[in-house]
């Protein structure tokens, strides 16, 4: 049996203004996760579709970007105004798209992406040029202009924050965007266009097209008039994209895979660690590039800590996403679920005993997979290796902090990592030495849209949030005018 679409009527790809079926006539279904039945459908847009939305950017570009900071604040802020209005319609979107508990989507998902917004009204109003001084007998104006054309590609798991986290920065800026969603979650999207256009948002500003990734993704990447790619998703996806904008030596930002190391030292607050280890894992049911999957433990408390956690999480509630007492979802598709199944199983093969979970849930239809807790994990196992993107924590031992260092940097992701410790000396020193472009100290994903973020090595390039996120999304020109000097 079909479930109730959460959107009001037939969804259609909004290109220049308009809302239009996608060229080819084709649409495809969108699955709940948590039941594994159809509740709407989407336009399977086509490489004509992105030519369109491309145009339709592009000829928006000019008076856009002539507007004053000022004036895209105003607009942005009627956003951030409008989607608070229409939270609980954004809420369920995600929760029946995705599976994400809708305790998280009202308290997290949605707040956050309206943040975003909020926070780059501001900084449109903040960004204008500089004027140096220079030893020569000249001045140099160094103006800020932005880039044009922005392809906005976003990933199935957190749809509406990673929208916003490129939208925002790049529309106070002044860019336009085409807007490519996960073909597995797009449903939010098309409330937001709704969104961007009550707001007055120019017509051909925003453009979204719903559609086949691999198919439209080279295109639009390649395509003579994006000016810049702003793309979270896999690493594997992230680098092909990177050599694809390299050719036209176009600026691709990549927030790409993670797998993120938790350590936890022996003078840690054991109970708050408890907590933070088992949020840092289940969150988003552990599909979460920042996610915790590596708990590091210091020895000496490497059993208690894992019986704790071994039995606390089987009382984490998990079911239907939309029961507002729920934490723990379905993940996305039986696909990813298949994929969590392998990792754990090969985490086995190599040495590991799981502890907790380790078998998919039979519930509803759904794809549900169970906190699942691995010890005695060879670090050289994919498992610990490579992004598991499920409910799966693998637990190693180590013995000092040199060593637990060394653990946390061994894999080629560089994301998120953790430090709980009530040695603040230590906490700085290890900081430091972790290799990972967002940390925290005795906590895990505390996040703001004013502090950059962004990861080392595999897991990507350049960073969202905060200024410099604004600054991606500009060049600077610099015109420097000569001043004879005085006679
Ligand atoms: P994905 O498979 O890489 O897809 C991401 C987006 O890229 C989707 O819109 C996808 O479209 C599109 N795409 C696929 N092939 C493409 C191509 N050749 N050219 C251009 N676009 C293409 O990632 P996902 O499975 O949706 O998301 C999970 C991944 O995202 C994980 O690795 C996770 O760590 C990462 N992630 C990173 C961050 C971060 O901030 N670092 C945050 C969240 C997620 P289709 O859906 O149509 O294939």
């Amino acid at each position: 049996m079909s479930g109730t679409s959460v959107l009001a009527g037939p969804a259609k790809l909004y290109i220049g203004g308009e809302w239009a079926e996608a060229s080819g006539g084709e649409r495809r279904d969108i699955v709940d996760p948590a039941t594994g039945t159809k509740i709407a459908d989407v336009p399977e847009g086509t490489t004509a579709d992105a030519d369109a939305a491309i145009a339709a950017a592009k000829a928006a570009f000019p008076e856009w970007s002539a507007k004053s900071g000022r004036e895209r604040s105003r607009i942005l802020n009627r956003v951030a105004q409008l989607m608070g209005e229409r939270l609980e319609a954004f809420a369920q979107a995600e929760t029946q798209d995705v599976g994400k508990p809708i305790l998280f989507t009202r308290m997290i998902d949605i707040p956050t992406a309206i943040e975003q917004f909020e926070y780059f009204a501001a900084l449109a109003q903040t960004l204008d040029g500089s004027v140096r001084e220079t030893p020569l007998p000249a001045l140099s104006l160094v103006r800020r202009e932005p880039l044009g054309v922005v392809a906005a590609i976003t990933p199935f798991n957190f749809p509406m924050i990673l929208a916003a986290s490129k939208l925002a920065p790049a529309l106070a800026a002044g860019n336009t965007i085409v807007h490519k969603p996960a073909e597995d979650t797009p449903l939010s999207a098309f409330l937001l266009a709704e969104v961007l256009a009550d707001a007055g948002v120019p017509s051909g500003v925003y453009n979204l097209v719903t559609g086949p990734g691999a198919e439209l993704g080279d295109h639009i990447v390649a395509h003579p008039d994006v000016a810049a790619i702003a793309f979270t998703g896999s690493t594997t996806v992230g680098k092909r994209i990177a050599s694809v904008a390299g050719a036209s030596l176009k600026p691709a930002m990549t927030e790409l895979g993670g797998n993120g190391a938790n350590i936890v030292f022996a003078d840690a607050d054991l109970d708050a660690a408890v907590t933070t280890v088992i949020n840092a894992f289940v969150y988003n049911t552990g599909q979460f590039c920042m996610s915790g999957t590596r708990l590091l433990v210091e020895r000496p408390i490497h059993d208690t800590l894992v019986g704790i956690l071994a039995g606390a999480v089987p009382h984490v509630p998990l079911g239907s996403p939309s029961d507002p007492g729920t934490v723990i979802g379905p993940l996305v598709s039986e696909r990813q679920r298949t994929r969590v199944q392998r990792l754990v199983d090969q985490a086995v093969a190599d040495g590991g005993t799981v502890v907790a979970g380790g078998a998919p849930l039979d519930l509803d239809g759904g794809y549900y997979y169970p906190p699942t807790i691995i010890t005695g994990v060879p670090n050289d196992s994919e498992a610990v290796q490579e992004e598991i993107f499920g409910p799966v924590l693998t637990v190693q031992a180590f013995d000092t902090e040199a060593e637990a260092i060394e653990l946390a940097n061994s894999t080629r992701y560089g994301l998120a990592a953790g430090v709980q410790t009530a040695d603040a000396a230590k906490a700085l020193r290890v900081t430091k030495a972790l290799k990972a472009g967002v940390q925290w100290v005795n906590g895990w994903a505390m996040l703001d849209p004013s502090v950059p973020f962004g990861g080392y090595k595999d897991s990507g390039l350049g960073r969202e949030s905060g200024p410099e996120a604004l600054l991606n999304y500009t060049r600077s020109k610099s015109v420097t005018i000569s001043v004879p000097p005085a006679s």
